[in-house]
């Protein structure tokens, strides 16, 4: 913007000042037209002045010139004629006069006459008459004069022109000096104020308005009130946009939060899944157990009474030992579905993969049955579709089974009619091909009810279909297991009273797929290197960390500890350091990886619940990741010790376990095991830990003794003190989850000082910590609640009870010290 006093100021102004321009347009154009007004009722005012002062002049002659003209004629006195009409003549305004004279010829012209052709002789005339006693009035000749009404004219026009002139040259002053003035006062101000709002709009924050140059009078003017409501209006959207922004930061806040729900549910639903998928497996393992175990005795029992059979015996021992082996036979054949069942959960219980011929398969399943539908005399068929590509190459031990227990229940349900297996492709594309085999019956069929529920374990139709027929309910959900782990689905279509068909359809390589992906279809379960149970050494004999008995290597072996809790690591540090080994420690998953990727150890100790990464999956990671460490031996330090748990530990490529808290000969036999794999295993896998709930003392006594022990009195009371402050820091992190019912926090805060707890011997708030822990990942509120209102009071009964346990111990052996001292007095 242009500064006034520069020239190009004015010239631009148009532009730069649209209002100042067009509010100084106005006044020009109002002052102009009032100056034009003006000035021409100036000038008609003036031309009517000079028109009296014509008129009086011709007056003034009639009244002072004429008698005495008239006189000076009849006196015939021509001088005296010709100085009055001078006399006439000096009148301002009279161009010339002529007198024509009654008495003499010629006439006397004074003045200039105008010789153009177009002149027209406007004079006024006035008579000459004498008055005399004898003859009356006599006219004596007449007096002509021409007033020169150019002149008046001109005279008009030149003051009508100047005024008109110095009337606009003072309007267009006026008007320049008023538009400095509104543009001082008024414009540039509006300016300003329109730039601070666009301002404003962008967002751009440079403190309340003031106008420079504008003194703030004492009673505000239009401007002072318009600067005012500028200013409250940016107040206003100044707290609108603090509102807003406070707004968004709780709305982020609140995302966050519910982020961070979602994340701690999500995790937590996937731990109660795993928990649940875990029970479950368990179950179906310990049915499996059971199942094996009592097959043993069982086949005795079928033996027996077999060679029982083969003897001579009376009709009705006879019976009774036939009564025997039926039920026997029958209870055999249950416990073998179970154990097929729970090792196909396993996932273990798929037969390998071989070339063969589907037609063949078919019609050898359905001549096994071909007795038995001959005794129900029912009609058993083969239907094998022509498009069917026959060489096959899949599980044929799977589909055989599950053709048969097809089959068997086809003909178990039908009293007449027939029984028909089919087999169609569905599709075959390079090398593949889709097959959907089919047994159709025309039994009793199945309510619409339950084909839904039929292939779960231990579903029958009814008590009397089971009470008629028998059976455990496991066949269809054996077959079920099975083509789901052929990738394959499974179906039935029945209406009761008429008959049942079931289906299944699995893709299985053709002849063309065969050699090219047969390895990749081997169903063989490879198991991972086989966990090591701990060793058996003497449990009192150090290892001597020089790898003495271990290893001939001369420097100290390097183990690195990967463990987060403060008091864990510093117990097993310090039976480590006892052994002579040379001890790294890390705090995480993370940094555990990063030590492990160059730096060799000798043996890694694995803590299995590490904040973030996992142990087990950092485990794998080294296993995966080709560094030196690959093959170190890794131990896995964890309180979790349940067979499904170990065997994940093995999974993930754990070479062995210690369950915590870490007793020293334990750990000792494990790392002895895992360097030295020749020594001979002690069975001692699976100590669990050794609390139960109705073991109600509050602290471990012999292992804290044996702390006291081994790692000596200033390291435990150091190590009992970490574990007052942990416990102090914990319970309040606990309230603070409490106040929000963030169970997850609470359950890992409860872990970390569960874990420290038992390393330091605290059993029973241990306990409480683990059951607070389970309630919590359990999300039950209530029972939460409960631990933690009980919490304090027992941190600070296990506190004062571990301190006074110390002190006892302090007391004990300075006492014995003394004792010893005074036995080696002399006397
Ligand atoms: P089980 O035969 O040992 O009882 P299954 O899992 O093989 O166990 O079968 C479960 C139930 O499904 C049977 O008890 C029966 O009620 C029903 N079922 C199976 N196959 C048929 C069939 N072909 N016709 C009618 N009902 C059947």
């Amino acid at each position: 913007m242009l500064h006034w006093n520069n020239p190009k100021f004015f010239f631009n102004y148009k532009n730069n000042h649209p209002l100042g321009s067009r509010i100084l347009l106005w006044i020009l154009i109002f002052s102009l037209s009032f100056t034009l007004i003006s000035t021409t009722i100036q000038l008609y005012y003036d031309y009517r002045k000079e028109v009296a002062q014509i008129e009086s002049r011709f007056e003034l002659i009639r009244s002072g010139y004429v008698d005495s003209l008239a006189k000076s004629l009849w006196d015939l006195d021509r001088e005296q004629v010709r100085i009055q009409l001078e006399g006439v003549l000096n009148f301002p305004d009279i161009r010339f006069l002529r007198l024509e004279s009654n008495i003499w010829s010629e006439n006397i012209i004074l003045g200039s006459v105008p010789q153009n052709s177009d002149f027209v002789d406007d004079s006024s005339r006035f008579e000459l008459i004498h008055h005399t006693p004898l003859k009356g009035d006599q006219l004596l000749g007449t007096l002509f004069v021409n007033i020169d009404y150019d002149a008046v004219y001109g005279r008009l026009w030149g003051t009508g022109l100047i005024t008109v002139f110095s009337n606009t040259l003072f309007i267009f002053l006026i008007s320049i000096a008023l538009m400095i003035i509104v543009q001082l006062k008024v414009t540039r101000y509006l300016e300003a104020m329109a730039l601070y709002t666009r301002q404003i709009g962008r967002g751009e924050e440079n403190g309340p308005l003031e106008l420079k140059h504008k003194p703030r009078s004492a009673r505000p003017d239009e401007l002072d009130q318009v600067v005012d409501a500028i200013n409250e209006m940016r107040s206003a959207i100044l707290q609108d946009i603090i509102r807003r922004e406070q707004d968004q930061e709780k709305l982020l806040y609140s995302r966050d939060q519910l982020q961070e729900i979602v994340k701690r549910r999500t995790e937590s639903l996937q731990s109660a899944k795993e928990v649940a998928e875990t029970a479950d497996k368990a179950k179906s393992q310990f049915l499996a157990t059971m199942s094996h175990e009592i097959r043993t005795p069982l086949n005795g029992v079928i033996g027996m009474a077999q060679l029982l059979l083969n003897s001579e015996l009376d009709g009705k021992n006879r019976e009774y030992i036939e009564g025997i082996y039926q039920s026997s036979t029958i209870l055999l054949e249950t416990l073998n579905n179970v154990l097929d069942y729970a090792k196909l959960v396993e996932g273990v219980h798929i037969p390998e993969s071989m070339a063969f011929r589907i037609d063949e398969l078919s019609k050898s399943v359905a001549l096994l049955f071909t007795p038995l539908a001959t005794e129900k005399n029912l009609s058993l068929s083969v239907n094998i579709d022509p498009a069917m590509h026959n060489m096959c190459y899949g599980s044929v031990g799977a589909l055989r089974q599950i053709l048969s227990n097809l089959l068997a229940n086809a003909l178990k349900f039908t009293q007449e009619g027939s029984v028909e297996i089919s087999v169609s492709p569905v599709w075959l594309y390079e090398g593949k091909q889709r097959v959907c085999f089919q047994v159709e019956d025309t039994g009793i069929g199945i309510p619409d009810v339950l084909q839904t529920r039929i292939f779960e374990r231990f579903t029958q139709a009814d008590e009397s279909i089971t009470r008629r027929f028998g059976g455990t309910g496991l066949g269809l959900a054996i077959c079920k297991k099975m083509v789901d782990s052929l990738g394959g689905k499974m179906g039935v279509k029945s209406e009761e009273g008429k008959g049942s068909r079931f289906w299944f359809e699995l893709t299985l390589d053709t002849q063309e797929g065969i050699s090219a992906d047969r390895a990749g279809i081997s169903m063989t379960n490879t198991s991972s290197t086989a966990i090591r149970a701990m060793g058996a050494i003497e449990p009192n004999t150090p290892l001597k960390g020089h790898a003495a008995g271990v290893s001939k290597k001369s420097r100290p072996l390097h183990v690195l500890l990967v463990e987060d809790v403060s008091i864990n690591r510093q117990v097993a540090e310090a039976f480590l350091s006892l052994e002579g080994f040379e001890v790294f420690c890390v705090v995480d998953g993370k940094e555990a990886l990063e030590i492990t990727q160059d730096q060799k150890f000798d043996l890694i100790l694995m803590d299995v619940h590490l904040p973030e990464m996992s142990g087990v999956e950092v485990c794998q990671h080294i296993r995966e990741s080709h560094s030196v460490n690959t093959d170190t031996p890794i131990i896995a330090l964890t309180a979790s010790v349940q067979p499904k748990e170990v065997e994940q530990y093995k999974r993930a490529g754990m070479s062995s376990v210690v369950p915590k808290p870490l007793i020293q000969g334990e750990l000792r036999d494990a790392i002895q095991q895992v360097l030295q794999p020749t020594a001979p295993p002690a069975d001692k896998a699976s100590r669990q830990t050794n609390h139960t709930d109705e073991d109600n003392t509050v602290l471990d006594e012999s292992l804290i003794a044996l702390h006291l022990k081994v790692l000596g009195i200033t390291k435990v009371e150091k190590i009992a003190n970490e574990l007052k402050h942990n416990a102090v820091a914990t319970e309040s992190k606990i309230h603070d989850a409490m106040i929000i019912a963030d169970l997850f926090e609470v359950s890992e805060q409860a872990h970390k000082l569960a874990g420290a707890a038992e390393t330091m011997g605290a059993k029973a708030l241990a306990s409480t910590l683990k059951r607070m822990e389970c309630a919590a990942n359990d999300e039950k509120l209530v029972e939460v609640e409960r631990f933690h209102r009980a919490l304090n009071g027992e941190i600070s009964q296990t506190l004062t009870l571990l301190m006074d346990f110390i002190e006892r111990h302090r007391k004990a052996s300075s006492e014995l010290q003394d004792k010893n001292a005074k036995a080696n007095l002399p006397e």
